[in-house]
């Protein structure tokens, strides 16, 4: 092949400029965004493993920019609405628990803006945690933890100042006893 620039570092076929269709890359943790169908990189011909050099990357950038921005927000509205509908919350409720401004998430949700890998994580946590997103809404303190034996068995609820467990009713009765919101918790615990 007489377009040949190397020999790919993975299979040893030659690398040559390609524009190939199904072609993807992780532009963010956890996001893989296409890279359009007729754009030319160096590419194996054989694994079609992709060669990107910090020129290369640069030309790229604003056209994958646009396409993870739109992943990210389609991601972090369903996340929003599922606490939304979940805990009956308003956005504003997301926003504090969160710590963040409203404008920043709208932002986010708009596909205008890139949110950081902990705020992504954060409101990931909030979906999988709620009694730990509950406890932001509700403004309670920091006092008793949920925690999971590292193998099998049965999680179990520790007091953060003692370290001794305790029993599941007398904690949501604690936490309930700091807010006039009722709290359901009943499904929070395998
Ligand atoms: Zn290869």
């Amino acid at each position: 092949m007489n377009n040949k620039l190397f020999s790919c570092f993975e299979c040893g076929f030659p690398v040559a400029m390609l524009a190939l269709d199904g072609r993807t890359i992780e532009y963010h943790p956890g996001y893989e965004v296409p890279i359009p169908v007729d754009f030319e990189m160096p590419t194996c011909t054989n694994c079609r493993k992709p060669y990107i050099d910090e020129e290369l990357a640069k030309r790229l950038d604003p056209v994958l920019k646009k396409a993870f921005l739109r992943q990210q927000a389609a991601h972090f509205c369903k996340l929003v609405e599922w606490l939304k509908q979940k805990h009956n919350v308003t956005q504003i409720d997301i926003v504090r628990a969160c710590g963040i401004t409203p404008s920043h998430l709208s932002h986010i949700l708009a596909g205008k803006r890139r949110a950081s890998l902990t705020l992504s994580r954060l409101l990931e946590a909030f979906v999988k945690d709620e009694r730990e997103f509950r406890r932001h809404v509700d403004g309670l303190p920091w006092r008793d933890i949920l925690v999971f034996p590292p193998r099998h068995g049965k999680s179990a609820l520790v007091s953060w100042s003692t370290g001794k467990p305790k029993l599941e009713q007398k904690w949501d009765q604690e936490q309930s006893d700091h807010t006039s919101l009722n709290i359901n918790t009943s499904q929070d615990v395998a």
